[in-house]
């Protein structure tokens, strides 16, 4: 078991920051064993890699569902919108499947903390 610091992000995940000390056991090889343990807890300010990437992608899916509700007004007025429409629900689900690989992503790495 090896020494790490643990950085405690924003959004409530932790993250491994630097390697601090080596245990006993592994002293003498010079080697990282496998197990971290936690040096200090550090929190940061910013959230992580990974949240980040989630909110810019839910940012980007209220702007195409902005872009289809005004499309739809626009239907009703006459002006023909629904290619414009059925490319952005396109996008949305593209952005959907991004964001639940994304949440997967961060359910493992949080998994492995524990
Ligand atoms: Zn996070």
């Amino acid at each position: 078991m090896c020494f790490y610091d643990q950085y405690q992000m924003a959004c409530g995940d932790h993250r491994w920051g630097h390697f601090r000390q080596h245990c006993s056991k592994e002293y003498r090889t010079g080697e990282t064993c496998g197990m971290k343990l936690v040096m200090n807890t550090i929190p940061k300010s910013e959230k992580c890699k990974l949240c980040v990437k989630i909110d810019t992608k839910r940012g980007r899916v209220y702007k195409e569902e902005d872009r289809i509700d005004r499309w739809y007004k626009e239907e009703q007025r006459g002006i023909g919108r629904s290619a414009s429409i059925a490319a952005s629900q396109d996008t949305i689900v593209t952005l959907l499947n991004e964001i639940s690989d994304l949440e997967y992503q961060r359910s493992q790495y949080q998994a492995t903390l524990r």
